[in-house]
């Protein structure tokens, strides 16, 4: 009992070679396609990848830290401005301030940021301006107390010459200038302490005590001597106005350390804005760069990938290629095989041509091969129908034809002589000279008939034993007695010494002739005994004659 699996097995092992290779060929076609298509997919992916990274996803990435890089040059930016000492610097600090400002808002334009950073980014803007004005302000008023510096030198510079001037000074007077000028220094000294000042409370400590000394100020004045209050009293009222005024010293000191302070609390907020803005920028470029790793990662994972398929592919197609290549060195090494069996089965000489290949060399060996099996054949079939002993035609030739003849309507039309030879006395002949003399003379015998007889229409075959016998188609009765005269004359001058022969000396034959007329249907058989009979004739009438089966009829009518 087959199992299906063993059906299935053994079908491929079925086909033809041919048909292999064309299957094969056929996998390897659509394998190598296949393959193909999928290399052009993928790496037509890889493409898209690789210029999603190029012109989309690195461009974000750098544009995002530059953002990132940007955003933290604010800070530098924002310690010039709030570093800044003199309006010089401030202007300075504004420009740089500026410029990075733009810098980062032309960056922050490339990256895709919400809506949020923009107005982070505006706020900074307008806390910056602000700020700049405060310091703006801040260092007006520093260059205000400044100059209020330069009116306590001043002063000082007036005290010291009121109190150098000696002219009718009394001693009390001396005493009670030297008074106010202890106590109009120790003011000064203490007003060059309020520019040092940077706590509020401080300042109003300083203050308290510049009170109390301009009073004491005014006391001594009160004091003093009427020549001495018109020397010193317009110092006494320049100094209070110079410290207590509402753009005195303490105002401006005091309004001095208010803008610092709000210097400070407006630098720490823009500060604070700054960083937020950074730290959205730093975040949007580490995704940015994350993305892009992720992108670059999945990119190469895919590479991989189609290394993998190449590979595994190319091996595919190569084993294939290689059974190919096997299944055709075993079909050429069958076909050379063949090729020799062949060859050595042809006879005929190997003609030398220029083979392409060994199916050419195939084909050419069995062109010669079946050129040798024709000419075989053509040999076996001259063999089969020619007498080995005397090389003229044999029974089964002269059946043949005699078949043919009576067979064929356009012989119907023509006379047809059948002509029975048999030499006489044969039996003896051998007994006289010996079977293989006998055989000579059969030899000898059918050469002088088919010289006779044998031309293109007529046939000599031999007939069995010493028996001949001739087709003569279109040959009427008489013309037929004609023949076998000559076929007579001719053993005759072969004169083949026959000494025991009953009737002569020679070797003689009996002939028996009959005739088909034309119109006239007749069979072999009934041909073939008309001409036996009419050979039977002539032997009883003493051999050595010929007679045409009609002369017997007539010979009997008479
Ligand atoms: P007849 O005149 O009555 O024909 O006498 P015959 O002796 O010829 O006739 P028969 O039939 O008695 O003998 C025929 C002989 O022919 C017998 C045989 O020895 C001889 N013969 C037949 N075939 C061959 C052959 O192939 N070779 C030889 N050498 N002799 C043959
Ligand atoms: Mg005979
Ligand atoms: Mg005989």
């Amino acid at each position: 009992m087959n199992k299906p699996s063993s059906i299935k097995k053994t079908g491929y092992k079925q086909l033809s070679l041919i048909k292999k290779l064309a299957i094969l060929l056929l996998m390897a076609v659509v394998l190598f396609i296949g393959v193909g298509t999928l290399l052009q997919t993928r790496l037509e992916q890889t493409q898209l990848i690789l210029n999603d990274l190029t012109f989309n996803t690195i461009p974000a990435m750098t544009n995002a830290n530059q953002s990132a890089i940007k955003s933290s040059e604010l800070f530098s930016a924002l310690e010039l401005l709030t570093s800044s000492n003199t309006p010089v610097e401030r202007r300075i600090a504004e420009l740089e301030v500026n410029k990075k400002l733009n810098e980062t808002q032309e960056q922050a334009n490339r990256v895709n940021y919400s809506q949020n950073e923009f107005r982070l980014l505006k706020t900074i803007q307008e806390e910056m301006n602000n700020l700049n004005l405060l310091i703006d302000t801040k260092l007006d008023i520093a260059d205000k107390i400044t100059k209020k510096q330069k009116g306590l030198s001043e002063l000082q510079y007036q005290a010291d010459s009121v109190y150098k001037e000696n002219t009718g000074q009394t001693p009390l007077e001396k005493t009670q200038k030297a008074k106010w000028k202890i106590a109009f220094l120790e003011l000064i000294t203490l007003a060059y302490r309020v520019e040092d000042t940077d706590r509020l409370d401080e300042l109003k400590e300083i203050k308290h005590t510049i009170e109390l000394k301009l009073s004491h100020l005014e006391s001594i004045v009160e004091e003093t001597l009427p020549t001495l209050e018109k020397q010193v009293s317009p110092l006494n009222t320049a100094i209070t106005e110079l410290l207590m005024s509402d753009q005195g010293l303490l105002n401006l000191q005091a309004n001095h350390l208010k803008m610092i302070g709000r210097t400070r609390g407006r630098e720490y907020f823009i500060r604070n804005l700054i960083s937020d803005y950074s730290n959205v920028a730093n975040q949007f470029s580490l995704n940015k760069n994350k993305y892009l790793k992720d992108k670059i990662l999945a990119l190469s994972n895919g590479v991989y990938t189609h290394e993998t398929w190449f590979i595994g592919g190319f091996i595919l197609l190569a084993v294939m290629i290689c059974t190919i290549l096997a299944l055709y060195t075993h079909a050429i090494k069958r076909l050379r095989i063949l090729t020799r069996k062949i060859r050595n089965m042809t006879t005929e000489p190997i003609l030398s041509h220029s083979s392409k290949d060994e199916i050419d060399e195939l084909f050419h060996a069995f062109d010669q091969f079946s050129d040798t099996i024709n000419t075989q054949n053509q040999r076996l079939e001259t063999l089969s129908l020619t007498d080995s002993l005397t090389n003229i035609a044999n029974r089964r030739a002269f059946d043949r034809r005699l078949f043919y003849e009576l067979s064929n309507d356009r012989t119907l039309q023509i006379d047809l002589s059948v002509v029975l030879i048999d030499v006489d006395f044969f039996k003896q002949y051998n007994d006289t000279y010996g079977h293989v003399s006998g055989d000579e003379a059969l030899q000898k015998i059918a050469m002088m008939l088919s010289h006779t007889i044998q031309n293109s229409t007529n046939l000599i075959a031999r007939y069995g034993g010493e028996e001949f016998v001739a087709i003569l188609p279109n040959k009427t009765a008489k013309e037929s007695n004609l023949v076998a005269q000559n076929i007579m004359q001719a053993i005759r001058l072969a004169n083949i010494k026959h000494r025991m022969s009953d009737i002569s000396d020679r070797i003689t034959i009996s002939i028996g002739i009959a005739t088909r007329t034309k119109g006239e249907s007749s069979d072999i058989d009934t041909l073939m005994k008309k001409a036996d009979m009419a050979l039977y004739y002539s032997k009883n009438q003493g051999r050595n004659q010929a007679t045409h089966i009609d002369d017997i009829e007539e010979m009997k009518d008479n």
